[in-house]
């Protein structure tokens, strides 16, 4: 109820939090875990660019079966556990791609149940209008997160002339933030040796 409450007052009192500022899990990571053989969990890790702290972590398994809830399918299901141990299962998809080029494994958002190619667990929130708060893993639509470049396109392009001939003249480009990726490990161990995390 709470959660409700705060993603209908992200909507109308103009809060606004871009994706790129949030951890996002991408779908690849999710299918790459899946396809292991050795059928283990993952441990996907993101850490800040502006301080370097890790702002996320969670490990991904493979999950079987949920009981009680019969007549869905959990075929590919994962469980996402957080560092506080709050978990969500999160259904997948194989979308064929087309010309025969094998399949692309999406994410179901337990929202809107659409296949995502990635998924947020972050969500306007808190004490800024620009600042988030966790929430359980969902699409970008559905967490209220949007694109920093949303609202922005229409001076983007009548400007885009001109702010080409500015980057050929001087070599600079506009600042285009890119998605928060994780770092995804095999085992605590890896990610230790990557330096990231020490194990206790
Ligand atoms: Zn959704």
């Amino acid at each position: 109820m709470v959660e409700q409450r705060e993603r209908r007052s992200g909507r109308f009192f103009g809060r606004r939090v871009n994706c790129e500022h949030v951890p996002l899990l991408p779908s690849w990571a999710v299918a790459k875990m899946l396809d292991d053989p050795r059928k283990i969990p993952y441990l996907l890790i993101w850490k800040s660019e502006h301080d370097g702290e890790i702002k996320e972590a969670v490990r991904i398994a493979p999950h079987y079966e949920t009981p009680g809830l019969g007549g869905l399918d959990w075929t590919g299901a994962v469980e996402i556990k957080r560092h506080d141990g709050t978990r969500n299962f999160i259904r997948t998809l194989l979308r064929p791609l087309p010309r025969n080029r094998g399949s692309v494994r999406l994410l179901i958002c337990p929202y809107c149940n659409t296949g995502r190619r990635a998924l947020y667990g972050w969500q306007p929130g808190g004490q800024y209008t620009s600042s988030s708060v966790t929430c359980p893993w969902q699409c970008r639509s559905c967490a209220g997160l949007r694109y920093a470049s949303e609202g922005e396109a229409l001076v983007f392009r009548s400007r885009w002339a001109f702010a080409r001939l500015i980057e050929g003249q001087f070599g600079c480009r506009s600042p285009r933030p890119e998605s928060w990726l994780p770092c995804v490990f095999t085992s605590p161990e890896e990610a230790a040796s990557s330096g990231l995390i020490t194990l206790r």
